[in-house]
């Protein structure tokens, strides 16, 4: 087979490939699943592309593994050639060419998602389900709510993988409370980059389990894993209130992130939006629903061309008494010093708060926007420097906004566990910001590099500074920067590269680590 795709890296220009070869390829891994080669629609048009749609690239084949053995075998495969590299591709919702291969194996991790390898099973009195790490969550929650159950900790939007976020952090507004999802997972399945199906977790190969939480896809392809549950609710109270000075946004957000349990929402994100009528970025962002307009008089006159939303969130059943829900949430906003009038609210079910986004999605796919180039800049800015982010960064380099949005709130260095591979600012509160850029359908090739541009100027401005922050999803391409960005981790980052993939064969769209011949 290796032979045949060594050959195919030669042949492909020249497009003389026979198809009957696909069922060659097949027959010599003896896999399960199938493969779709390089020159197939599904090759170029998927494996080649992400959601980011800056890169694209040309993958010799698309391989649709059913099992963790499948896995295992092209990983063992790669490894006997001399040139091959693999990438697993989750829902391909990177930014930067992060899931590709170039003229290397995409593996097709949604094909591994199975329903029936769906499992809840009740441990030492918590419940957790087991599911396959090409699962999308959004199939992962609804799974769980057949049986009652909900995960702790979100993304935002769900139709993610759950390989693909735990390679990362997955973060939302829960975070704050329960750490991101690579906090709640007990138990991995990977397949490392030599080929071996190992389980992983605290107790058992602990080295792999920890390196390959928020490892950038580095050391292995996690094909299964245990997901801590809480019982689910059933509704959800959303709010969101508006402030005119950061001080006063950032002073409650900080308030309510570190409450005990109890005694705060159950979600806590905020977000920045321009003092203007622009439907995409503007105050027409803010409303939860139609009957309830955002009436600009009651904002300050002193306000700038800036201002700020916390979005919050707390979860209830359906057989509670709305007194009691009223009175529950009353109490936690009466803390809080938004601009009076400038209140927002709704009553939903707790699927359609966690499916939010999903609505977004519909909205931009009939606009065109979904599928135009996102070129996204996501940081972990430390509290100690996020005043002077918002004076230069919100309010002028970012004053007429991202054409989408600008998410900004705080997490809790303690909610994270410091042996996973994610590196964080150093103070205990951080603020993760996500600059969401959305450009207009088939966008001028120079709008895309100018925000691009932008978001290195606004980098660079961090570092010239010395602010204390990290790159969330970080994208860097020379081994100088990654080493900054992993800093006193980075020789623990290396190791492991050697203990688990000393080839450099997985996730090459990293640019970490080049492949070893
Ligand atoms: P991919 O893009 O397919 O892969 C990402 C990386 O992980 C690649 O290097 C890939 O090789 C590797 N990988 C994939 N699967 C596996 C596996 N099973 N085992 C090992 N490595 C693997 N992130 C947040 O934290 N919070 C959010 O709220 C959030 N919202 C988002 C909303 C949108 C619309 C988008 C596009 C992205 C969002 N993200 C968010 C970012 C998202 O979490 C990451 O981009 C994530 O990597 C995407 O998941 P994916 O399944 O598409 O992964």
């Amino acid at each position: 087979m290796i032979a045949y795709l060594e050959r195919f890296v030669h042949e492909n220009d020249a497009e003389s490939r026979p198809d009957d070869d696909v069922s060659s390829i097949c027959n010599a891994l003896d896999l399960q699943g199938s493969i779709d080669y390089g020159s197939s629609a599904a090759a170029a048009d998927v494996a080649g592309r992400d959601f980011g749609g800056i890169y694209s690239v040309k993958p010799l084949a698309f391989v649709r593994a059913s099992s963790a053995d499948d896995v295992a075998k092209v990983l063992k495969a790669a490894a006997r050639s001399p040139n091959l590299t693999v990438a697993a591709r989750g829902n391909g919702h990177s930014i930067n060419g992060q899931a590709m291969a170039d003229r290397g194996l995409v593996l097709d991790m949604r094909s591994l998602d199975h329903e029936d390898r769906f499992q809840v099973a009740r441990i030492n009195g918590s419940d957790y389900a087991d599911v396959s790490g090409g699962a999308l969550w959004e199939d992962v929650l609804k799974r769980c709510l057949d049986f009652g159950l909900s995960p702790r900790s979100w993304t935002d939007y769900l139709s993610l993988t759950v390989g693909g976020t735990l390679s990362n952090a997955g973060v939302s507004g829960q975070a704050f409370r329960y750490g991101p999802q690579t906090s709640n997972v007990t138990e991995l399945e990977v397949v490392t980059g030599k080929g071996e199906t190992l389980v992983c977790s605290e107790a058992e190969n602990p080295d792999l389990f920890y390196s390959v939480l928020g490892g950038l896809g580095q050391f292995g392809i996690i094909t299964r894993a245990r997901i801590l549950l809480q019982p689910a609710p059933d509704m959800v109270r959303w709010i969101r209130v508006v402030y005119a000075e950061f001080e006063d946004f950032t002073r409650d957000a900080e308030y309510l992130v570190t409450r005990p349990e109890g005694e705060s929402f159950d979600y806590v994100e905020g977000f920045v939006f321009s003092n203007n009528d622009n439907p995409l970025t503007g105050r027409p962002t803010v409303p939860l629903s139609p009957d309830q307009p955002f009436d600009r008089r009651r904002l300050p006159s002193k306000s700038g061309s800036v201002l700020y939303c916390l979005e919050l969130a707390l979860h209830y059943r359906s057989t509670d008494r709305p007194s009691t829900v009223d009175t529950a949430v009353n109490k936690l906003m009466g803390r809080l010093g938004f601009v009076e009038g400038l209140r927002f609210q709704v009553d939903v079910s707790y699927t359609e708060f966690l499916l939010r986004v999903k609505r977004a999605e519909e909205e931009a796919k009939a606009n065109g926007i979904w599928d135009s180039p996102h070129p996204w800049l996501n940081m972990f800015v430390s509290k100690s420097n996020v005043y002077q982010f918002d004076q230069v960064v919100f309010k002028n380099i970012l004053k007429d906004g991202v054409g989408g949005p600008m998410l900004i709130y705080p997490l809790l260095r303690s909610k994270w566990d410091s042996r996973t591979s994610v590196v964080l600012p150093e103070g205990e509160i951080f603020y993760l910001v996500a600059l969401l850029r959305f450009t207009p359908p088939q966008p001028k090739g120079s709008l895309v590099e100018k925000m691009v541009a932008q978001n290195r100027e606004i980098v660079q401005y961090c570092s010239s500074n010395g602010f204390d922050f990290k790159l969330y999803l970080p994208h860097y391409r020379s081994e100088e920067e990654w080493k900054r960005h992993f800093g006193n981790q980075w020789t623990r980052f290396v190791q492991s590269k050697a203990n688990f993939d000393p080839m450099a064969i997985l996730a090459p769209g990293q640019k970490i680590f080049s492949r070893i011949p």
